[in-house]
């Protein structure tokens, strides 16, 4: 059987892009790719990356205001959003432009458009040609799920905050995971009125309960009105913007109305039953450790599969990907100990291992935690006080999860996950002398647990 690549991957996002580099430029195979909207994928256009340089800009005000404390003399600071948004474009047209030419020089042929399945190793483009592969590689990501509600057609996702036209006075911000977490904290920041609800009974669903409560907590004092167990009823168009009622009766005009309730794989329409492929109960596309779907030909990587939704993940899994099929070095991807962070602020949230919950379920542990309010808040007045706490095994001693609330805590954890990952030891933490004055140096002083369970 003649090919006309060896492989086809469907997708340009952080996943299809890694996979098809690699396979091309460094194993030398011939590798086509299709992208249908914008090179770099949900990371470098609408996710990681906008929403990480939306972070920062929403850190001034608060900075601003500790500056006075330290002796600055601020005059009122404003925000100019739509400076903000060119320089955001611009530097979203530079990191494609950088994905593209990536591709080119590793030899991939990119197609701009729309590709789906058409049998087990063929692709067909929206172009209306047709790409016979020896092997394909599923990379479509995800996207944002709205929940079919009146008037869910007037609501902006993620997608849509990074292209406002102008920054709302007020926004409703709907969901408790990470994204809109998030974001509640970035339009805080940035000035808006922001009100979040959460149907359930605390946001952050998924990590350790002090953590999720400190986020909760710090996200209040910072002036967003959370309200847990609420959701939206229904919606209406208004000249002002959105009339909300919520389930506990309330009426509410909001100027937009932002729902991050999860996002799920992007799998319709892309001809999965012409070869045989049904998607599992999330929609995702279902794989083994290789990331081999049933039919053998096809792959696929990243968030739709709907294993670990993370850009560092979907990378590692496109990398070992091209490393297994092209390179022979067979390689499955260690899905164990990932890191991750919230990026709300002032603080956020550093995550590695099992939450405490977790680990009670499986074993016997000691947890060992700290709260304080750092120097440099302090000495501002400023009362939050950020957590640190190590979730350890009574028998082996390993340190089995980290949890970090606090400023930089993305930063904090990357660096703990190594020592975690390497399977450290309390023990290992405590005859790691402190850098001092830091308040990272809290985690290698923990001295006694709090609790044992
Ligand atoms: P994607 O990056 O989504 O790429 C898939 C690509 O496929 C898209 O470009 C899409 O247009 C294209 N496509 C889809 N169907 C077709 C088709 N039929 N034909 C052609 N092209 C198609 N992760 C982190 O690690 N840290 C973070 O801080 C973080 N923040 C996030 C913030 C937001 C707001 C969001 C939405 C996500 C965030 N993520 C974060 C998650 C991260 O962006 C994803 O895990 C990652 O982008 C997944 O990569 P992927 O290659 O699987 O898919």
């Amino acid at each position: 059987m003649t090919f006309d690549v060896d492989l086809f991957v469907i997708g340009g996002g952080s996943g299809g892009v890694r996979a098809a580099r690699i396979a091309a430029g460094e194993h030398g195979a011939r590798v086509a790719l299709a992208e249908e909207y914008r090179m770099g994928g949900t990371c470098v256009i609408r996710g990681c990356v906008p929403k990480k340089l939306m972070v920062y800009a929403s850190s001034y005000l608060g900075a601003f205001e500790e500056a006075r404390a330290y002796g600055w003399n601020v005059q009122t600071p404003t925000f100019d959003w739509m400076t903000f948004r060119h320089r955001l474009d611009a530097e979203l047209d530079r990191l494609e432009a950088a994905y593209r030419s990536g591709l080119a020089g590793a030899g991939v042929r990119v197609h701009d458009c729309r590709a789906t399945l058409e049998d087990a190793h063929t692709v067909r483009l929206a172009t209306g040609e047709t790409v016979r592969a020896k092997h394909i590689l599923l990379a479509t990501g995800g996207r944002p799920f709205v929940p079919d509600l009146p008037g869910a057609e007037h609501v902006l996702t993620s997608n849509d905050i990074f292209k406002l036209d102008a920054l709302p006075k007020t926004v409703l911000v709907v969901g408790g995971g990470f994204i809109a977490c998030e974001f509640a904290s970035i339009l805080n920041g940035l000035g808006v009125k922001v009100t979040q609800f959460y149907r359930g009974t605390q946001i952050l669903r998924g990590f350790d309960h002090e953590a999720r409560d400190r986020v909760a907590d710090q996200i209040i004092a910072s002036g967003v009105s959370l309200k847990c167990g609420t959701d939206v009823s229904a919606m209406t168009k208004t000249p002002q913007g959105i009339r909300v009622i919520s389930t506990d009766g309330a009426e509410t005009n909001y100027e937009a109305v932002v729902y991050a309730t999860g996002r799920v794989p992007n799998t319709q329409a892309m001809g999965l039953e012409k070869v045989g492929l049904a998607p599992g109960p999330r929609g995702e596309i279902c794989v083994d450790g290789w990331s081999q779907t049933a039919v053998p030909s096809i792959y696929a990587v990243g968030d739709v599969t709907d294993r670990i939704n993370l850009t560092p993940v979907a990378i590692r899994e496109g990398h070992a990907f091209a490393d297994t099929i092209f390179g022979a070095r067979p390689r499955k991807v260690d899905h164990d100990l990932v890191a991750s962070a919230v990026f709300t602020h002032p603080f956020e949230l550093g995550t590695i291992g099992l939450t405490e919950e977790d680990a009670r379920a499986a074993g016997p542990i000691e947890v060992y935690a700290t709260s304080f309010k750092p120097m440099r808040a302090a000495f501002a007045g400023n009362g939050q006080k950020v957590m640190m706490k190590l979730i350890v095994c009574a028998e082996t001693r390993r340190v089995l999860g980290c949890h970090i609330v606090a400023p930089e805590a993305g930063e904090m954890i990357q660096l703990a996950a190594i020592a975690i990952k390497m399977g450290a030891t309390k023990e290992d933490f405590d005859r790691t002398c402190a850098v001092h004055p830091t308040m990272a140096e809290e985690l290698v002083t923990l001295r006694k647990p709090v609790r044992v369970a």
